[in-house]
């Protein structure tokens, strides 16, 4: 198990993590729960893997694409210029966020209708104050916490 900290302070940013070889692909809209707003987390608990594709701003153009996603799993997006995609961090690690809890809220640029879209980078900091990760939770979106690879460290747990 692997358990993510703070490169700054050093904190504790989640309990003992369990990898996945890859972030699961959610079920499509269509068959979410439409009594709940907020999509279902796409991580189970206790658990996290890293995205290796780019996440959140910046958005470039792009020709098209067999997906047309801005990102994996979220968003479509685009400008006077066409269809954009992702040139954001990659590698980011991708949990439950009910498993970093002691997270504190950044201004955030990207507040949809009841949640963060989380494409407007980092909007969670740890308590000492650095920005470590970016949580998405509009119904517009997904419902996953990234952390960002270079604002933590990881270390494994002898279990
Ligand atoms: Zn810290
Ligand atoms: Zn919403």
């Amino acid at each position: 198990m692997t358990r993510f900290y703070c490169a700054e302070c050093g904190g504790a940013l989640t309990d003992p993590l369990t990898p996945l070889s890859a972030v699961p692909v959610p079920p499509p809209y269509e068959e979410r729960d439409q009594t709940s707003r907020r999509p279902p987390a796409t991580m189970p608990r206790g658990h996290y893997a890293i995205e290796p594709e780019p996440w959140g701003a910046p958005y470039v153009p792009y020709e098209d694409d067999e997906d047309g996603r801005a990102q994996r799993r979220a968003g479509w997006m685009a400008d006077e210029r066409g269809s954009l995609k992702s040139a954001g961090p990659r590698n980011n690690i991708v949990l439950h966020p009910e498993d970093a809890p002691g997270l504190e809220m950044l201004p955030d640029t990207s507040m949809g209708c009841c949640g963060p879209a989380g494409d407007r980078g980092l909007n969670r900091a740890c308590p000492c104050g650095k920005p470590v990760a970016t949580l998405a939770a509009d119904c517009c979106t997904v419902y996953e916490l990234h952390l960002d690879a270079n604002s933590v460290r990881a270390q494994d747990t002898v279990s």
